[in-house]
């Protein structure tokens, strides 16, 4: 079995949390493409939701995705502290996690509402660019004690329960503000006993709850008493327990799937035999666990040729690597030596394939490893101006650490395109049991960070731009069409007081004659501003003017007029020092953003 470099491969996986991060980012950064994005969010409810994170290669923050993407991240750490302090990725897991969790603390303004969804998923999915220049309006929707969610409750307990866990060694008056949360949370779950996509309705065709809240009810239980040390959460995990799902037609408790955002039960299965050894729940797990592996009954979960265990088409390798956490956190409890390897094995395989052990010899997770994804379907990864996933052809942000959804069927094939969201898409979920399994790799395989990581991207091209075109050279003027260009992605942002100077020469003291044109918006100019002597400048001002990289028409600017000279005076355009006979980007035309110079040079 092929190892790898799990202290790196956690620093990538880990840094891929920053990359998804809304709202006003800190001082901090490290995404050096990343800026500040929907900062209104919430706007209209009373209550500040700005932060979080983005759920995938989308800019919709579903709270339900989020908060198991932040379970299972805190439940890495609580068992395996030691592979993120050894890597030296403890401080960036805790501020991830201080991320998150103060973004579910905001969601949660009082005991029975919490806010489960900011952004329509139809109209933020049809629109292609960055999350700076979001053009859509992001409406939030909530649950409370009349329109339910204990699934989406539960779930956001458990979390806050977790990563309370997590606080608790270095920072003990958080941890209590995180435990108070998953306390009322929970409660409100139990009381309420409602499935949240019944409640918010335009979830459902995202993130319906399909599996119910029963296996929240059991999962929030669990943590809050590994949180608390309360006997009585124990109590209440174990008689909600009973009520979990099983297979169709059986008393069976259900094995043929998997832990992943929809249904936690398997997580209990192991969370329970781990914490009370009792014979239920490891009969649970072994049935389970062995479904993924040896197979039960003469039936298993699908194997590709190549080894990768494929349970569904879209994001399969989510749902093997969610797994294989939770294979390896049960191993290492275990007492049945031959299932302690088994599952071991299974999870070391599972990752492996993911890091490049597999038949094409790639990595799934961006920037690292061999041949990894270059065309994630991300949006602000990709970066385009254009509302358009084909343009431009490359993305131009290396999305580190993001596992793609790796194949579809359990065949190894897998193709790099962008438009594949089934195979190509990145998310929350997809990287959370899999950085928490590489936190466990770590501690037995070792592996370091690598240094200087991450470096600063370096514009792939002029952002801003100024072109011209001279649309009529004429005796005493000159016709000129100017476009600013935003194509900004170091990080993306929105001119909105943009300007231009366009600058002329003239014999004599008279100042020229501007002729206002035709424009797409700002203003025409009508007037020269004397530089000194006989050098002016003809200024179009778009203050109050968006000029954003979020579409075809809204990241350009078109004004056309005309400068020259009254009748009678001589006109020649060849010394103007912003004349440019060809057309294209002129550099000699400065840009400038809120009075600033964002490009080009004056005379
Ligand atoms: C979006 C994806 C999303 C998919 C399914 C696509 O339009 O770009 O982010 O996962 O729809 O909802
Ligand atoms: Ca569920």
């Amino acid at each position: 079995t092929a190892t790898f470099n799990y202290g790196e491969a956690l620093q990538k996986s880990l840094f891929f949390y920053e990359a998804q991060r809304s709202g006003k980012l800190p001082a901090g950064n490290r995404v050096s493409w990343r800026g500040d994005s929907a900062l209104t969010d919430g706007a209209g409810t009373g209550v500040d939701l700005t932060g979080g994170w983005y759920d995938a290669g989308d800019h919709v923050k579903f709270g339900f995705p989020m908060a198991f993407s932040a379970t299972m991240l805190a439940w890495g750490a609580v068992e395996y502290r030691a592979g993120y302090a050894n890597s030296g990725q403890l401080p960036y897991l805790l501020d991830s996690l201080r991320w998150v969790n103060d973004y579910f603390i905001k969601a949660h303004p009082s005991a029975n509402v919490l806010y489960g969804q900011v952004g329509k998923g139809d109209d933020d999915h049809k629109w292609w660019g960055p999350a700076e220049v979001l053009p859509m309006a992001r409406p939030a929707y909530k649950i409370d004690a009349s329109c339910g969610g204990s699934d989406l409750a539960g779930e956001t307990a458990a979390a806050l329960a977790a990563s309370s866990m997590v606080f608790r060694p270095t920072d003990a008056a958080y941890a209590d503000k995180l435990l108070s949360h998953a306390k009322q949370l929970y409660s409100f779950a139990d009381s309420v006993r409602k499935v949240y996509s019944d409640c918010i309705t335009d979830a459902q065709a995202f993130y319906k709850s399909w599996s119910g809240y029963q296996d929240e009810l059991v999962w929030g239980a669990i943590w809050l008493h590994r949180a608390t040390g309360d006997a009585s959460y124990l109590a209440k995990a174990e008689s909600e327990y009973d009520k979990l799902g099983t297979e169709p037609q059986t008393t069976t408790r259900s094995y043929k799937w998997t832990l992943a955002w929809d249904n936690k039960q398997f997580g209990a299965y192991v969370l329970l035999a781990n914490l009370t050894g009792k014979q239920k729940y490891v009969d649970d797990a072994n049935r389970w666990l062995d479904w993924w592996t040896v197979g039960v009954n003469g039936e298993k979960v699908r194997y590709s040729p190549g080894g990768e265990a494929v349970l569904d088409s879209w994001g399969s390798l989510r749902y093997a690597a969610n797994t294989a956490f939770a294979a390896l956190v049960y191993a290492d409890k275990t007492t049945d030596a031959t299932r302690r390897t088994r599952y071991h094995d299974f999870a070391v395989r599972q990752i492996g394939y993911a890091l490049g052990d597999n038949p094409r010899k790639s990595s799934y997770l961006i920037g690292f490893g061999a041949n990894s994804p270059k065309n994630p379907h991300h949006r602000t990864a990709h970066g385009s101006w254009w509302d358009n996933q084909t343009v431009p052809a490359e993305t131009r942000h290396v999305l580190y650490g993001a596992l793609v959804g790796g194949p579809s069927s359990p065949d190894d094939a897998y193709t790099d395109e962008r438009s594949n969201y089934v195979m190509n898409e990145v998310a929350t979920d997809y990287n959370a049991g899999f950085t928490s399994a590489l936190a466990r790799l770590q501690t037995e395989y070792g592996g370091s960070p690598l240094a200087g990581f991450p470096t600063a991207e370096k514009p792939d091209m002029d952002e801003l731009t100024v072109e011209t075109t001279v649309m009529q050279n004429e005796t005493r003027s000159t016709g000129l069409k100017a476009i600013i260009y935003n194509k900004s992605a170091f990080p993306a942002r929105a001119l909105t007081r943009a300007s231009f100077r366009y600058y002329v020469t003239v014999d004599g003291s008279a100042a020229p004659v501007v002729t206002p044109g035709y424009t797409q918006g700002c203003p025409s100019p009508s007037t020269a501003t004397r530089v000194s002597g006989n050098l002016w400048y003809v200024q179009v001002d778009c203050t109050g003017y968006t000029i954003a990289p979020a579409g075809q028409s809204q990241h350009r600017m078109e004004v056309q007029f005309k400068v020259g000279v009254a009748e009678g005076g001589t006109w020649n355009p060849a010394d103007d020092p912003s004349y440019q006979a060809a057309t294209g980007p002129n550099r000699k035309v400065p840009l400038y953003e809120a009075g600033v110079k964002v490009w080009g040079d004056e005379p």
